[in-house]
């Protein structure tokens, strides 16, 4: 069989935060060929974070050329891959005009917290009108879902603005933007997944349909707007076909956001199992099953991935971190403390602990499980000891705390401990970190030899879909060699204490003024 399933081909669009990638994945899981591209951020003030749309296709379009010019210079024929997939960074907002497919204005990235005033405003509103917006959206009001940014560009952007007037105005998270011009700006094939739709606040969790009730919430009137159509996230029709470059004529087949497509890749299929992915932030996504779960204590309810045909939606119990990987670009962009992402292990490495200094990573507010708008990036306990090796560590071990408050939510949402956790995502490559993350969390870390997990995701909803494989037992074998364990090797009273520290450090570093 192992024979038999070389032979097949995936190939897997994986656009992410800060880069785009085309994997080519045979049947056996293994990656044959890629290519990735990373492209620009745009910072133009301060909490601000946009990327440019038509980059993006771009983006993808490098990617795809040059991994399957790879791919046939191995000397394997296009006609082996079977279908493509797609994951890609969630929530993050685009909008244009549904009849010319231009943009309307950049788009405006998951991190952003431009609408923090409005965040205020819309959270008076849920009270005064009696709303549950977290029961039915699995998600709190906060900058982070897609509604929020779209209501910002109603109200500051005339083109956006304008255009809604007319009816003209197509909103879509980066799926459906990427899916509607892979199709020529085919208006058949302007959907999105159910994971993604789940990210919106406009989905109701429990139906997967849009809500009328949510679009008033947020002052829409659907006759204005153009919303994607939701579509299972493993389906060979609902996605069309790729119509240039060397795919032109490939189905597309399997959708999920990043965050799914790791769970996914990670065959995380069984409830109870759960991944942490460290990318540009950190996500530990819960499967709960097939009815959703409604945190009580910070956790966001998603949709982990939606398989279509005889399967219902199976949920998640998420803890989002909106810094991680992103604290490491902080040090060398910002900082200056590293020339590579892979040298803060080495730099943190120079000293032995924290030296007393925690980093509150807010820049972004707090996400999971606090959700504090108004915080901002805080380092406690500088000395004339502190060196940069304590800042550097300081920063990995930030995330490391913020998954430890989470899986302590997630224990009291759940009623379950977790005894291991796999992770996956460019933060996992460090070693140092992983090794804290145990130490923190008291359970070991299993990190997979090949970290492309979320790529692997996408290509297997798109294999699902085409019939490479048909039973989730199938995947077993996939990614299990040379998985590396991290056990904790301090006590639990030494990582409580460290945690303590944290706590507080997060208590402080509230309201800070504008
Ligand atoms: P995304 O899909 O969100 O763009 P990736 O999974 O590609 O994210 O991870 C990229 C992030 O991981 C970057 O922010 C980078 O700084 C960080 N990163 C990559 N390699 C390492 C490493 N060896 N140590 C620490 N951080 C790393």
């Amino acid at each position: 069989k192992e024979n038999v399933l070389a032979q097949f081909f995936i190939g897997s669009i994986d656009q992410g935060t800060t880069s785009t990638r085309f994997i080519i994945f045979d049947g056996t899981g293994q990656p044959v060929a890629s290519h990735q591209h990373e492209f620009k951020q745009h910072y133009p003030q301060s909490g601000w974070h946009e990327h440019d749309p038509k980059e993006l296709i771009a983006s993808v379009e490098v990617c795809v050329k040059k991994a399957v010019a790879t791919f046939q210079a191995m000397g394997h024929d296009i006609e082996d891959i079977k279908a493509v997939g797609l994951t890609n960074q969630r929530e993050t907002t685009c909008v244009w005009n549904v009849e010319t497919g231009e943009p309307l204005y950049n788009t405006i990235a998951w991190p952003d917290t431009r609408t923090k005033g409005l965040v205020r405003d819309l959270k008076q509103k849920e009270k005064d009108m009696g709303l549950d917006l977290t029961y039915l959206t699995g998600l709190p009001l906060s900058t982070y879902p897609s509604s929020v940014k779209l209501v910002w560009l109603l109200q500051h952007v005339p083109a956006v603005k304008e255009a809604y007037e007319a009816g003209k105005l197509a909103f879509g998270t980066v799926d459906a933007w990427l899916l509607y011009n892979l199709n020529g700006k085919n208006r058949d094939y302007f959907v999105t997944d159910s994971t993604n739709a789940s990210r919106t606040m406009f989905t109701n969790l429990h139906t997967v349909k849009y809500d009328d009730k949510l679009l008033d919430f947020f002052g829409l009137d659907k006759t204005k707007l153009h919303l994607p159509r939701i579509v299972p996230s493993s389906d060979a029709d609902a996605y069309g076909k790729i119509v240039s470059g060397p795919l032109t004529g490939m189905k597309i087949a399997g959708c999920l956001g990043d965050q799914s497509a790791a769970l996914v890749g990670q065959q995380g299929f069984t409830p109870g199992s759960a991944k942490n992915t460290y990318g540009t932030g950190c996500f530990l996504l819960y499967n709960v099953g097939e009815e959703p779960v409604i945190s009580s204590h910070g956790l966001l309810a998603t949709i982990a991935y939606d398989f279509g045909r005889h399967r219902k939606p199976v949920y998640a119990l998420e803890g989002s971190i909106a810094v991680a990987g992103s604290g490491v670009k902080f040090m060398m962009n910002n900082m200056g403390f590293i020339t590579h992402s892979h040298k803060i292990s080495e730099l943190a490495a120079t000293v032995e602990d924290n030296g007393g200094c925690v980093f509150v990573t807010a820049f972004s507010g707090l996400f999971a499980p606090y959700w504090i708008d108004d915080a901002k990036g805080t380092i406690f306990g500088i000395t004339q000891h502190t060196q940069r090796g304590h800042i550097a560590r300081a920063t990995l071990e930030a995330v490391c705390f913020q998954t430890k408050a989470i899986l302590d939510a997630m224990e009291k949402d759940s009623g379950h401990k977790l005894h291991q956790l796999a992770v996956d995502g460019g933060m996992s490559n460090s070693n140092l970190c992983m090794q804290t993350q145990a130490n923190i969390i008291g359970i070991p870390v299993d990190r997979p030899a090949m970290r492309e997990t979320t790529a692997l995701g996408a290509a297997i909803a798109a294999g699902f879909a085409v019939d490479i494989w048909k039973e989730f037992d199938e995947l077993k074998a996939i990614n299990q060699k040379d998985r590396t364990i991290f056990t904790p090797d301090i006590g639990p009273e030494e990582s409580a204490k460290m945690f303590r520290k944290w706590s507080r450090a997060v208590e402080m570093c509230r309201g800070w003024l504008d």
